[in-house]
C-alpha cells in the first residue's frame, strides 16, 4: 500500500458551471455574491472529489482566471482591491498577454515585471479567493517557474528578482505546514547560473518548512542537485519521460525524502496500464521506501468526466479516463487493488500502414523546384504587388452562434443550416470584393473549431460531448481524440469552398488545418509511433488537396499554428519531432501540380529558434503573427535567406483596436529593408473570428489601402 496524492483537478466543473458563472457576471446576469457562491460550491466538490479518492491534495490551486496572475498578485507585481481590478488585468484595457504554458494549450496571463520593483507579500487574494481550509497542503506556483515565465525585469534582473522573492515563499513557508509547490520549469534546459540561482532560493525556502517541490512534463535533469536542498518531496513525471526513473535507479534516492511518484498521466486520456506502472513503482521502491502515488501533471489538461459521455462508442469509451477517472485510478494503485486491463484495439487499415512503410524520399518532395513554381504561379494567378489576403475566418457573430445552437438542438433542419451557412459566404465574397482583397477566403462560418471541425469529418478520430478543458479565461474546448488509424470518407471542405469560387473571379483560399495541429490540439493514441499517426492524417489532406485541383481551387493554406508549440521543451528531443513535423507538412502538400499556390499560417509563439525549420516545410507563401513583436522576425528570416513569399501580420487581431495605416506601414517597411517586395504580402496577424464586424471593416480598408500605396510607390512599369 502507498499513499496517494492528487493535483490539479479541473476548475470547470462537470457542466461547465465556471464558465457560466463566470461570464454571468461578466454580463451583468448575477450579482457578485452569487458568483461568489457558485465559486465556493466548485471548490468545495473538487475538495471533495479528490477526499473520495487519495489520502491528500493541496489547495488554493483554484483560480478565478489564472494561477500565474494570482500568483503575481500574491508577489506584489500587481495590486488588486476588488474583482473588477482583477478581471480588467485578464480581460479588459490592462489584459494581460496570453501565452502557451510549456507545450500545452494552456494560455496563461504573462506577468509584466515593471523596473525598480520590489516584491512585497499580500496573501488577502489567497485567503478572500482561493482558499477552502479542507487541506494543510498550500499550492503555489515556484518563484523560479514565475520569473521564468514572465516578461520585463524578470528577463533583465533574473537574479536579483528571483532572491528577492525567495524571501516572501521563505515567509509563507514558515506559516503553513506543507507547500506544494510546482516548478515546471525545471524541466527546461537551464543554465549553470540558473541552477545555481535555483538552488540558492530554494535552500533558503525549504529550510524554513516542510516543501514539495513538484516538476512535470519531462525529466528533471538536475534531479541529484535536488536531493540536497532541504525538501520534504519532490514530485517527478514517470509517464512523459524514461529518465527520472533512469536517474533514481543510477543515483538512488534520498531517504530522507519522499518521491511523490506521478505514475497516472495528466496529458492523455487512455486508461492507465497497470502492469506497466507497478513495474515502475516496483522499481522505485528498491531505491526508496517513502513513495506516495499520484498524477503525472496537473489533471486540468483533461475533461471532467468520461460519464458525461453518450456517444462514443463503447468500446472505446471504456478504454478513456478522464480527470475523476485519474483520481480512481491513484487510489487503486496506492491501494494495489488489481484492475483489470482494458485496452482499446483499434481496427488497423492494412493497405494505409503499407502505403506509409513503403513512403520513399520522393513522396515529400514537389515535382518543380520553388523557383519554377513561383514563376508558373506569377501567370497562373496574376496577383498584383503586396496581394492583400485574410487569414481565413470571419467574424462568428451571434447570427451564426444562434443558428448553430438551433442546428444542434434539432430545431432547423440540415437544408435550412447550410443555405444559411451558403448566404453568409455569398456575403462574405461579395464583401470582400468590394474591400478590394485580392485573395479570398470563405470564412470559415461552418466550423466551430479548427481541428474539431476536421475530426467530425475524418475516420477514425472521435469527438466528445461534453470533453471540455480551458484553454484560457472561460474559453473552452473540446480535444478531439485519435484513436484509430484515420482515413477521408468524403469530401470535407469542398462543398463550401467551390461554392465560394463559384461566385468569383478572384482566386478563393482552401482552408485546411496542418497534421501537426491536428495532433496538438487532440488526444493521441499512443499504440502507434506519433509520425504515423501524422503521415495518416498527411495522406487524408492529400486527398482533399487534389479534389481542390480538380474543383480549380488554386491556392490552398494548410494552417500549423501549433508548430512550434508542438517542440518538446528538450532541445535534445528537437531533431526527431522536427523530422516527423516537417514531413508531414510537406507529404500533404507535396503531389500538387506547380500551378497550385500552397500557403502555410503560423502564430503567437517564438519563431525565430525554429526558423530554419520552417524553411524546411515546401510551401509558396506563409502568413505569420509579427504585429505583436513588431517585426522582430525578419532579421531571422534574413538569416536564412527566405526565398520564399511572406505575409507579415500588420495587424494584431487579438487587440479590438484598429490599426492604424502608418501602424502597419511601419512593419512593412521595415521588413522591406531585407525581403524583396516581389515576395511580400499583405494580411492580419490570425483569423478574425473574434473579432466583431465593424473593427474588421475599418481594418480591412486601412490594410487595402496601405498595399494601394504600396504598389503606387514601389510599382515598376509593367512590360
Ligand atoms: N484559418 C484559421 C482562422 O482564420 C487559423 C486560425 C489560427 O491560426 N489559430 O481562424
Ligand atoms: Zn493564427
Amino acid at each position: 500500500m502507498f499513499k496517494s496524492y492528487a493535483y490539479g483537478f479541473p476548475r470547470l466543473g462537470k457542466n461547465r458551471e465556471f464558465k457560466k458563472a463566470t461570464e454571468n457576471f461578466w454580463k451583468g446576469k448575477i450579482k457578485e455574491l452569487e458568483f461568489l457562491q457558485e465559486m465556493s460550491r466548485l471548490k468545495d466538490s473538487i475538495a471533495e472529489n479528490y477526499r473520495k479518492y487519495v489520502d491528500m491534495f493541496p489547495e488554493g490551486e483554484f483560480t478565478l482566471y489564472d494561477n500565474m496572475l494570482d500568483t503575481a498578485i500574491m508577489l506584489g507585481v500587481y495590486k488588486v482591491n476588488n474583482l473588477a481590478d482583477y478581471f480588467n488585468l485578464c480581460r479588459g484595457k490592462e489584459a494581460l498577454e496570453l501565452t502557451k504554458w510549456f507545450n500545452t494549450n494552456y494560455h496563461y496571463l504573462v506577468p509584466f515585471i515593471r523596473k525598480g520593483f520590489e516584491p512585497s507579500l499580500n496573501l488577502e487574494w489567497l485567503n478572500r479567493y482561493k482558499l477552502t481550509h479542507k487541506s494543510d497542503i498550500l499550492y503555489l506556483i515556484g518563484p523560479f517557474t514565475f520569473l521564468k515565465l514572465s516578461k520585463g525585469e524578470a528577463k533583465d534582473n533574473f537574479f536579483e528578482i528571483l532572491e528577492k522573492l525567495a524571501d516572501l515563499y521563505t515567509e509563507i513557508a514558515a506559516s503553513y505546514k506543507h507547500l506544494h509547490i510546482d516548478e515546471p520549469a525545471l524541466v527546461l534546459d537551464l543554465s549553470q547560473e540558473e541552477i545555481q540561482s535555483l538552488m540558492r532560493a530554494y535552500r533558503k525556502i525549504a529550510a524554513k518548512g516542510k516543501v514539495r517541490l513538484f516538476t512535470y512534463y519531462d525529466s528533471v535533469e538536475l534531479l541529484e542537485e535536488l536531493y540536497n536542498l532541504p525538501l520534504e518531496g519532490i514530485g517527478l513525471d514517470f509517464v512523459s519521460n524514461a529518465e527520472n526513473l533512469r536517474i533514481i535507479e543510477e543515483r538512488g534516492f534520498p531517504q530522507e525524502k519522499t518521491l511523490i511518484a506521478g505514475v497516472v498521466t495528466g496529458r492523455n486520456v487512455w486508461r492507465t496500464n497497470y502492469q506497466k506502472i507497478s513495474k515502475i513503482l516496483e522499481r522505485l521502491a528498491q531505491h526508496t521506501k517513502n513513495i506516495v502515488v499520484s498524477n503525472a501533471a496537473p489533471l486540468y489538461h483533461l475533461p471532467f468526466s468520461i460519464e458525461n459521455e453518450t456517444s462514443l462508442p463503447p468500446e472505446l469509451k471504456s478504454a478513456l479516463a478522464f480527470a475523476k477517472e485519474r483520481l480512481g485510478e491513484i487510489r487503486n494503485i496506492a491501494g494495489k487493488e488489481a484492475q483489470e486491463e482494458i485496452i482499446f484495439s483499434p481496427k488497423e487499415n492494412s493497405s494505409l500502414r503499407l502505403k506509409i512503410k513503403e513512403l520513399k524520399e520522393d513522396a515529400f518532395i514537389k515535382s518543380h523546384s520553388l523557383e519554377e513554381r513561383q514563376k508558373i504561379q506569377k501567370e497562373e494567378l496574376d496577383l498584383p504587388l503586396f496581394p492583400t489576403t485574410t487569414i481565413g475566418s470571419f467574424p462568428q457573430d451571434s447570427e451564426v452562434r444562434k443558428k448553430r445552437h438551433l442546428f444542434r438542438k434539432g430545431e432547423i433542419g440540415i437544408a435550412e443550416y447550410k443555405s444559411f451557412i451558403r448566404e453568409k459566404i455569398k456575403s462574405l465574397v461579395r464583401y470582400q470584393e468590394e474591400k478590394g482583397l485580392d485573395v479570398l477566403v470563405h470564412g470559415e462560418f461552418e466550423r466551430t473549431d479548427m481541428v474539431e471541425f476536421f475530426a467530425q469529418k475524418l475516420e477514425g478520430i472521435a469527438t466528445t460531448d461534453s470533453g471540455w478543458i480551458i484553454s484560457y479565461g472561460t474559453r473552452c474546448y473540446r480535444p478531439p481524440i485519435i484513436y484509430s488509424d484515420i482515413s477521408r470518407p468524403s469530401d470535407m471542405t469542398i462543398e463550401e469552398i467551390s461554392y465560394a469560387q463559384s461566385l468569383t473571379k478572384k482566386p478563393v483560399k482552401g482552408m485546411l488545418t496542418g497534421p501537426v495541429t491536428i495532433i496538438a490540439w487532440s488526444f493521441v493514441r499512443e499504440d502507434i509511433p506519433i509520425k504515423e499517426v501524422a503521415f495518416q492524417l498527411s495522406l487524408a489532406l492529400q486527398e482533399e488537396i487534389a479534389a481542390y485541383e480538380r474543383n480549380d481551387i488554386k491556392i490552398v493554406q494548410i494552417d500549423e499554428p501549433a508548430f512550434r508549440e508542438k517542440a518538446p521543451l528538450k532541445k535534445k528531443k528537437w531533431r526527431e519531432y522536427f523530422d516527423w513535423a516537417v514531413k508531414s507538412f510537406n507529404l500533404a502538400s507535396s503531389q500538387v501540380r506547380p500551378q497550385t499556390q500552397i500557403h502555410t499560417h503560423m502564430c503567437y509563439s517564438e519563431f525565430g529558434e525554429i526558423i530554419e525549420e520552417i524553411n524546411k516545410l515546401d510551401f509558396d507563401v506563409i502568413t505569420i503573427e509579427t504585429a505583436r513583436s513588431r517585426g522582430d522576425i525578419i532579421k531571422d528570416f534574413e538569416r536564412i535567406e527566405f526565398k520564399k513569399q511572406i505575409g507579415l501580420g500588420v495587424w494584431d487581431i487579438h487587440s479590438p483596436a484598429v490599426p492604424s495605416k502608418e501602424e502597419m506601414q511601419k512593419v512593412v517597411e521595415r521588413a522591406l529593408e531585407k525581403l524583396p517586395k516581389e515576395n511580400f504580402w499583405i494580411n492580419p496577424d490570425c483569423g478574425l473570428k473574434t473579432r466583431n464586424w465593424p473593427e474588421v471593416s475599418d481594418s480591412l480598408d486601412n490594410m487595402v489601402s496601405l498595399a494601394k500605396d504600396l504598389r503606387n510607390r514601389y510599382q515598376t512599369i509593367k512590360k
